[in-house]
């Protein structure tokens, strides 16, 4: 058997790209649906600042509008509560890790 162009774990190592709200170097994104690799379009949640972002055309990264989330409401539901959910976790992490410092 092949081996597969899918991965086991749900990370997809990325080209650095940086996040346009806190500016840190983002290189690995989940997918919403546990495997795949990112397309342009796609909306993912930065690590550092819990930020909904938007891949770009060239696989930049941009802030989610607030038409981007009415969409996701609109179409996809289950995206946008893992996504919000996602963020809690980032910013759960985020006051853990200012609490070791
Ligand atoms: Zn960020």
């Amino acid at each position: 058997m092949e081996s597969g162009k899918e991965r086991d774990d749900q990370s997809y190592r990325l080209k650095s790209t940086i996040c346009p709200v806190c500016k840190k170097s983002v290189d690995a994104a989940t997918s919403l649906h546990g495997k795949g690799i990112p397309q342009k379009g796609n909306f993912t949640v930065c690590i550092y600042c819990s930020s909904i972002l938007r891949f770009t055309e060239k696989m930049g990264l941009v802030a989610a509008t607030a038409d981007d989330v009415m969409m996701l409401a609109e179409k996809q539901p289950k995206g946008l509560m893992m996504m919000m959910k996602l963020q809690e976790l980032v910013r759960q992490f985020v006051v853990e890790k200012a609490k070791k410092n």
